[in-house]
């Protein structure tokens, strides 16, 4: 039977039948856009007759996660800024009518977003929109809400994983030039914005604003502020560590510097320890990876009624299982890289491609049976910690890609609630996370952040532990972080720890300077890659001489990169360093496609390919 037939059917039993069910049946039709309605839309209709078109089939009842977030929280529906806030928002609107951009460079928990709500609230009140763009929607739901709280229906989430529907729809509202506040991640840039009058860029020294793969690769806060220019509107970044560049750009005067160094409150930033693990493990204090005070200050936390942070950058149970007798490491088969433990899922993964393979017992090199674990992800650390602490109520936090979406959400929440003593995570944690009751933050290993091998990995480092750090102690109560290392008198180190953003600032210049990077140069980055790693050696040898023939010593490379073969492709780099002045940068782009493309034509080179990253970050 056809769909509309088995319809009229239902229709005419229930009109003989159940007048009342039929006329439910109606109104809810004409409520329903998709063949569904809401739960709080049924308020005025008989639950009875409801009742009974569920018991008939006719109706289905389900539960449905709701992507627009629930407005709950209202503690900000009239907020009063602080004078330092209030400071702050006129210095910035000074800024705006002189046509200039501005940083708010804002400590942790100093009250940024409340700024950013007035400025909203004064675009809103003329009609106009704005947007207000995050790293990541998913683990800012928080932030979503308290807008939402504010700005209600006039606040639309631009998310690519949202339905083509909802996505239409913010497109044509957009488009329409309907008063509004999109709050959205990197792409929501290109959205039909017809009447904008302000760009945010929030935690604008994220490196997940750059997309670098699939291309088009571009910096969102790059293109924020040159689409501004284009139509003519200010942007606002903001940062409580921003990055080189953008603090460079502030303080020559090409956007105006705004600070607010205290927290909104008065209260004081947390005390921050270093510990030094070697000594530990020389004096036997130490239960696995955790330092002896890190363990018992959770104890404390927990008997207090408050909760623990701990930050591991690295997910799985281990990144490298290594044979004790041959050094052999299982490693991916598509890629250059060692294969991370999952426990839970009993299978070694690759975090480059799709690969995985059960776990080994036995060395297949050697036959030697004594496998070692080296290092930590988050998997092993809740691991470790059910059995030094094993009353904590913990859960993780990552990019776990096996979970589903909403499952961070979950955690989060139930963080909140005070459900568990302990949430252990990547750097997932370190975005945006606003918790009344944490009060300790543990770094479980800062080296790994300051020896990975990157120009920017000193800025990184400390942009990471600072923003952890401010996990803590956001109420009132000083909050406190241990960050464990091998190397306590690191400087970066000693700059996280007395909060010292300005040293971090002056050195990193200083170095920047000295080897000829970003800020002083600008950058493109030239990959080749290739299916054979001998024509690929060939190949970049030839691109070489070319390229230096071009450009002389500006060009750096050939160079593997880190993680040198991904997907079965070999990839090699090169460098070219410009100099930061605009006509300089396009005849170098000119001369760097004319030799690309002549490289191209020579056909000895067929199956190479080659990708462009202009400011890789
Ligand atoms: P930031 O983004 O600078 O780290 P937030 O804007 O998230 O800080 O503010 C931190 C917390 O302080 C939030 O929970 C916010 O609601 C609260 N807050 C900030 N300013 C005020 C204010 N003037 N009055 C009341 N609460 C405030
Ligand atoms: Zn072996
Ligand atoms: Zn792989």
């Amino acid at each position: 039977m056809r769909e509309e037939d088995e319809m009229h059917k239902v229709f005419d039993q229930l009109e003989k039948r159940a007048p009342k069910q039929l006329e439910v049946l109606m109104s809810l039709i004409s409520k329903g856009q998709e063949n569904w309605v809401a739960t709080n839309q049924l308020k005025n209709l008989s639950t009875n007759a409801i009742k009974a078109l569920i018991t008939k089939g006719i109706l289905e009842q389900q539960d449905v996660e709701v992507s627009r977030f629930k407005s709950h929280e209202s503690d900000l529906s009239s907020f009063v800024l602080s004078a330092l806030q209030e400071k702050a928002l006129e210095e910035i609107k000074n800024s705006f009518s002189e046509g200039k951009n501005a940083l708010l460079h804002g400590i942790t928990s100093s009250g940024k977003t409340l700024v950013y709500m007035e400025l909203i609230k004064a675009s809103l009140a003329l009609k106009k929109q704005v947007l207000y763009l995050l790293p990541e929607i998913a683990l800012t739901s928080q932030l979503v809400e308290r807008l939402k709280a504010f700005f209600g229906d006039q606040l639309m989430v631009s998310h690519s994983k949202f339905s083509t529907n909802e996505r239409l729809e913010v497109y044509f509202k957009c488009l329409q030039g309907e008063p509004l506040l999109v709050v959205g991640t990197r792409s929501s840039l290109f959205l039909p914005l017809t009447e904008l009058d302000l760009i945010i860029v929030d935690e604008e020294h994220e490196s997940s604003y750059k997309q670098f793969d699939p291309a088009p690769r571009f910096h969102a806060r790059d293109s924020a502020l040159y689409l501004a220019r284009l139509m003519q509107i200010p942007v606002l970044l903001g940062s409580a560590t921003p990055s080189i560049e953008t603090y460079f750009n502030a303080k020559n005067g090409k956007l105006t510097l705004i600070e607010m160094l205290e927290r909104h409150d008065g209260s004081s930033l947390p005390s921050i320890e270093l510990i030094n693990m070697l000594e530990q493990r020389r004096q036997k204090r130490n239960k696995g990876i955790f330092s002896d005070v890190l363990l018992s200050e959770m104890q404390h936390v927990k008997s207090d009624g408050k909760q623990s942070i701990l930050f591991q950058n690295k997910k799985g149970y281990v990144p490298v299982i290594e044979c004790t007798q041959c050094g052999w490491t299982p490693k991916c088969i598509n890629c250059d890289i060692s294969l991370t433990y999952y426990k839970f899922q009993n299978n070694l993964r690759c975090h480059y491609c799709a690969y995985s393979r059960p776990p080994v017992d036995q060395c297949p090199a050697c036959g030697h049976n004594g496998l070692e674990l080296i290092g930590y992800g988050t998997e092993r650390i809740e691991d470790e910690l059910s059995i030094y602490a094993e009353n904590l109520k913990t859960d993780r936090l990552d990019y776990n890609n096996t979970r589903r979406k909403t499952a961070h959400k979950k955690i989060i929440d139930a963080f909140s609630k005070g459900e568990l003593d302990v949430l252990i995570g990547t750097q997932m944690i370190s975005k945006g996370l606003d918790f009344d009751k944490v009060k300790l933050v543990g770094v479980i290993n800062a080296d790994h952040l300051l020896n990975f091998p990157d120009f920017r990995a000193n800025e990184r480092s400390f942009q990471l532990m600072t923003q952890v750090a401010g996990r803590a102690g956001r109420r009132k109560e000083q909050g406190k972080v241990y960050i464990q290392s091998g190397r306590p008198e690191h400087p970066v180190l000693q700059w996280v720890k007395s909060s010292d953003y300005q040293q971090l600032y002056s050195n990193e210049l200083a170095e920047r300077e000295a080897f000829s990077y970003p800020p002083f140069k600008r950058l493109i980055k030239l990959t080749y890659k290739h299916k054979d790693a001998l024509a690929l050696h060939k190949a970049v040898q030839t691109i070489r001489q070319e390229l230096h023939m071009v450009f002389g010593d500006r060009i750096l490379g050939p160079e593997k990169p880190y993680v040198s073969k991904i997907r079965n492709w070999y990839l090699m780099n090169f460098l070219l360093k410009m100099d930061n002045e605009n006509s300089a940068i396009r005849k170098d782009k000119a001369q760097l496609q004319m030799s690309i493309d002549k490289l191209e034509r020579d056909r000895q080179y067929k199956g190479l390919r080659w990708t462009i990253d202009v400011d890789p970050i």
